[in-house]
C-alpha cells in the first residue's frame, strides 16, 4: 500500500477522542503482519511491539481527531454541540459533519443567515454555541430514531483529496500523518535487522491532554521517546517566519523546545540522535522552537524517572480545520529519519552515561 493509500484510509476513517476504535482496527490490520505482538491497553492505546532486544524505544503518534459531541437536542430536530479539542470557532461554521449514531448520518452546521443579523452582529464571528446542526430531522423523536442522543461523537466529513504536486490536504492530518509514518517505519523495518525493541504506540485522547500516551509510556517503560505528530508551518499569508520558519517540504521537523519550555525541553541526546542521523543519511529536517502547543512526547518524558524523548513531525498548514495540508515529501523524509535513527539507535542510547544530560 502506498503511503498516500495509507493516509487516505487513516484520514478518511473517524476517530474523535476517546472513541478511536476505527483507527485501532485500521493499524492493528496494517501492520499485524508487521509486528512480535500487538495489544489494547485499558484507555484504548494500541501497542504493537516488533523486535525483543535493547534497548526499547517508543514511537507514539496520537490516533483522535479534534471533533464535537451532541450536548442537546432541541424539539424541533436540531443538535446543539460541545467541541472536544481545539477548534477555531469560526471554521465550523457551514461545514458537513457525520453524527455517528445508530449509523452514520450526515448533518451541516447552521447559524442565523445574515439577512437577519444587526449590524454589531455582523462584524463579530459566530461562537460555537450559537450555531446547530442540522441532519433533516423534524423532531427531537426522529433524531433519537437515528440512534443519536446526548454524548453523540460527530466529526468533520471531509475526504483526503490531493492539491497540485506533492501536496494534500484533508481532515485529521494532526496526526494521521503521524500514524502513517509510524506504520511505514514498521514496515521498513521488517526487511532489515533491528537490534531494538520498536514499539509504536497509536495514543488516544492527546488532543484533550495528552492522556493515552501517559498510560503507555508508563507500561512499556521505553529507553527513549519519539512523538511523531504534526507542526506549524510559517509559510503562507497571515504568519511570519518570525512566527514559525518551518516550511513546507524541507523535511520534518524536530523540536528542540515546545511550549516555550513549559511542554518539552528535547533531551540532548536524542536532539544530538536526531540531527546526527540526518547529516549522515543527508535527510533534509527543520529545528522547530514553538512557544505554543505540545505533543505526547511532554507527557511520556515524565513517565517514571523520566525518559529522554524528542518529536520529530511533519510540517502542516492550517492545523485544527478540516483542510490540513501536508506535503507527501516530508512524509517520506519523516519514515526515512525514523527508520534511519531507530536502525543506528544503539551507537546511542546502549550506555547508562549516554543518557545523562551532558
Ligand atoms: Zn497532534
Amino acid at each position: 500500500m502506498s503511503v498516500y493509500r495509507m493516509l487516505k484510509l487513516l484520514s478518511d476513517a473517524h476517530s474523535v477522542s476517546g472513541r478511536e476504535n476505527s483507527i485501532r482496527e485500521i493499524i492493528s490490520e496494517v501492520v499485524g503482519a508487521y509486528c512480535d505482538d500487538i495489544r489494547t491497553d485499558k484507555l484504548g492505546n494500541i501497542i504493537c511491539r516488533m523486535g525483543s532486544g535493547e534497548p526499547r524505544i517508543m514511537l507514539a503518534a496520537h490516533m483522535d481527531e479534534i471533533g464535537l459531541i451532541v450536548k442537546h437536542i432541541e424539539e424541533n430536530g436540531f443538535l446543539r454541540f460541545a467541541k472536544m479539542g481545539g477548534w477555531f470557532d469560526q471554521v465550523l461554521l457551514s461545514q458537513r459533519v457525520i453524527v455517528h449514531g445508530r449509523r452514520k448520518v450526515l448533518g451541516v452546521i447552521g447559524c442565523k443567515p445574515p439577512h437577519v443579523m444587526k449590524d454589531e452582529e455582523r462584524k463579530v464571528s459566530v461562537k460555537h454555541e450559537d450555531m446547530f446542526i442540522d441532519v433533516g430531522a423534524k423532531s427531537d423523536k426522529d433524531v433519537k430514531k437515528l440512534g443519536i442522543d446526548v454524548g453523540t461523537p460527530i466529526t468533520l466529513d471531509r475526504e483526503l483529496r490531493r492539491l497540485s504536486g506533492s501536496r494534500i490536504t484533508g481532515k485529521a492530518m494532526d496526526d494521521r500523518a503521524g500514524l502513517a509514518c509510524c506504520i511505514s517505519v514498521l514496515r521498513k523495518l521488517y526487511e532489515e535487522d533491528v537490534n531494538a525493541s520498536v514499539y509504536v504506540v497509536g495514543t488516544v485522547q492527546e488532543e484533550v491532554g495528552l492522556k493515552g500516551a501517559k498510560t503507555s509510556a508508563y507500561s512499556i517503560s521505553p529507553d527513549v521517546a519519539l512523538a511523531v505528530d504534526v507542526s506549524i508551518a510559517g509559510d503562507h499569508p497571515g504568519i511570519t517566519k518570525k512566527d514559525s520558519p518551518i516550511e513546507l517540504g524541507k523535511g520534518p521537523a524536530i523540536t528542540v523546545v515546545d511550549g516555550s519550555g513549559r511542554g518539552l525541553i528535547t533531551h540532548p541526546r536524542v536532539l544530538k540522535w536526531l540531527k546526527s542521523t540526518a547529516k549522515r543519511y543527508k535527510i533534509p529536517v527543520q529545528m522547530d522552537v514553538s512557544e505554543g502547543g505540545t505533543t505526547d512526547a511532554t507527557a511520556i518524558h515524565l513517565t517514571k524517572e523520566g525518559v529522554p524523548a524528542g518529536v520529530v513531525s511533519v510540517p502542516a498548514r492550517y492545523i485544527h480545520t478540516p483542510v490540513e495540508v501536508v506535503d507527501l515529501n516530508d512524509i517520506k523524509n519523516t519514515i526515512e529519519l525514523l527508520s534511519k535513527a531507530v536502525l543506528d539507535i544503539d551507537e546511542w542510547f546502549m550506555d547508562e552515561e549516554d543518557l545523562l544530560p551532558v
